[in-house]
């Protein structure tokens, strides 16, 4: 946290009486960082983050250091106690921070590792602000939304240009704006424009073009109200983006830019788009990137000839996307299926497979609740390969087990993903080892052979209390596996982590013995990361998440050959 009395004096004026509050952090040079603000009217969803991830890929390619940052409405710490079939998946960062899915498409599109500084959330602002006031910061002042909320909302953002030397920050607002929660974050970006002064910062307003079927037509009334709103918060607006299901025409954008202010040249047409890859061009095209340059007055700052060779290397992969010429099909072997935002990360990581082998990865949703030994087949006939991803709780855990099974027994290409891998123990353990009750204390609390299980020792060796195993570790890789040729001949890999069961160590030389091999392992500690079956065209699991760290034009190998092994079968 920043020394109080070193942010107090870079204000100016540290009286009580002044109402100038907006701490700086020390250094700070105003007009080095500019800021891109994206908020979005009508409604909620319309992809803010994809939109402000791919606008900033535009700029990193001319050279630019851009730093994103999502600014959430919700009061809760951080995303770890969310319910992913309600917000999305819960993304988690190497450094173990738990956050909006957003960040994962951050991390895609720019090609970037992020932080805790760039996720905050009501309630971590709040925190602050009310750990400040008992520590008596304020000096005696009454604490209020404004100056001080929104003083520690800019704070955020310049702390993070500062650390992270970025020409612009992106500042993602969630929600929409109008919505109590987020009312002031909006102010603080506000305040934050003045401060900063003329062409530091380019206000991007996300709206959404109606067109009923009923009447055949765009319609352009809620989208003119949802920026009226914008503009009554004090917010001129400089870029206007309309998302709709077909381009948005003429007219329309006539009305809008009418209505607000906004040059027509900056009223820009985004309808749906096949892949979100494919939206950076769009941006391009209509010549955002050099509109915001513009605006910043930052058009000195690029590199003309870096962006031609990133450019490139782009297009290559994405004038791949659709050509395809092979299909192969992958089973999603989980509870509540239907959500699709719950597995963003690895619909993504089989999208980027699929794109760099030149096919086209289906994924067939199986939900696990009524799976048996005796029906398993019928599930399974019409998929290549599967996964069995991250989970929680009891649900669904005895159907995963007889798909693991009939997998290896059948030789299907099979990846499972943390709870997967736990799982993957203990059938192996059940109808190889003999271990009969062999099961994970997290299902069972008291069962037999408890091979996955807590181990509050360990984890008091790693400091971590007995809560989650979270965030980037090193894995120590065998040579000669499976794993040490997907991950090209290494004997280390770095994967992140969200866990809190793990293999007992009291049981690995029972199931090595038996034949299956812990290819992946912790550097120090007996914590098992990876595990495959030697004899199997693609029997492969691990406690980490491999989906976090794909990306477009680097795929994970885990995947990769997951899909690699399907496509022999299709
Ligand atoms: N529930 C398991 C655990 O806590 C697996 C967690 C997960 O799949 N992310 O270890």
């Amino acid at each position: 946290m920043t020394d109080k009395n070193e942010l107090l004096a870079s204000t100016g004026d540290s009286s009580v009486e002044s109402e100038y509050f907006s701490p700086l952090p020390k250094g700070y040079q105003k007009g080095k960082t500019k800021y891109v603000v994206v908020m979005g009217t009508v409604m909620s969803g319309l992809g803010k983050g994809i939109f402000s991830s791919c606008l900033g890929k535009l700029m990193q390619d001319k050279g630019l250091k851009v730093a994103p940052i999502k600014l959430e409405g919700y009061l809760n710490i951080d995303s770890g106690t969310l319910n992913p079939f309600r917000h999305g998946e819960v993304f988690v960062l190497d450094d173990g921070m738990e956050c909006d899915m957003d960040l994962g498409t951050y991390e895609r599109m720019l090609g970037q590792n992020l932080s805790k500084n760039n996720f905050a959330t009501s309630g971590q602002i709040y925190r602050d602000i009310l750990e400040k006031e008992r520590h008596g910061d304020y000096l005696g002042r009454d604490v209020q939304m404004i100056p001080h909320v929104t003083g520690e909302v800019k704070l955020r953002l310049r702390t993070l240009a500062m650390k992270s030397n970025a020409d612009i920050v992106f500042v993602e607002i969630g929600g929409t704006v109008g919505d109590l929660e987020n009312a002031f974050y909006i102010e603080a970006m506000r305040e934050l424009a003045y401060e900063e002064g003329p062409n530091s910062c380019c206000f991007v307003a996300l709206t959404y073009i109606l067109e009923p079927r009923t009447l055949g037509e765009q319609k352009s009334k809620a989208a003119q109200l949802g920026i009226k709103q914008l503009m009554q918060s004090g917010i001129q607006p400089d870029i206007i983006a309309c998302r709709a299901t077909s381009p948005v025409n003429e007219k329309v954008r006539q009305k809008i830019s009418v209505y607000s202010n906004v040059p027509i040249s900056r009223v820009v047409s985004l309808a749906d788009s096949a892949s979100i890859y494919q939206i950076p061009a769009m941006l391009r095209e209509c010549g955002m990137d050099f509109e915001v340059l513009k605006l910043l007055h930052i058009e000195d700052r690029i590199d003309l000839r870096k962006e031609r060779g990133e450019w490139a290397k782009w297009c290559d992969f994405t004038d791949r996307i659709g050509k395809e010429k092979r299909e192969t099909t992958i089973g999603i072997i989980g509870k509540y299926t239907s959500v699709r935002d719950s597995y963003a990360s690895i619909i993504n990581a089989l999208e980027h497979s699929g794109i760099a082998l030149g096919c086209k990865v289906k994924i067939a949703w199986i939900d696990t609740s009524d799976i048996t030994d005796k029906n398993v087949s019928e599930y399974l006939k019409d998929v290549n390969g599967i996964i069995v991803p991250g989970g929680f709780g009891v649900r669904g855990a005895e159907g995963k087990i007889a798909c693991i099974k009939y997998a290896r027994l059948n030789n299907i290409p099979f990846l499972g993903i943390c709870f997967g891998f736990q799982m993957a123990v203990v059938e192996y353990a059940r109808n190889i080892c003999g271990l009969k009750k062999a099961n994970s204390t997290e299902i069972e609390p008291n069962c037999g052979e408890p091979v996955i299980n807590i181990l509050p020792e360990q984890k008091r060796i790693e400091g971590l209390g007995g809560n989650m195993r979270l965030g980037g570790q090193d894995i120590q890789i065998k040579p000669d596996t499976a794993a040490f040729k997907l991950f090209g001949n290494n004997t280390t890999a770095r994967m992140r982590f969200r866990h809190r069961y793990e293999v007992d160590p009291g049981y690995i030389e029972t199931i090595e013995k038996a034949g299956l091999i812990f290819s992946g392992k912790a550097p120090n500690y007996p914590i098992m990361q990876i595990l495959e079956l030697p004899e199997h065209p693609y029997f492969i699991a691990t406690q980490a998440h491999p989906c976090l760290t794909s990306r477009p034009l680097h795929p994970h190998p885990m995947f990769t050959g997951l899909v690699a092994a399907a496509m022999k079968s299709s």
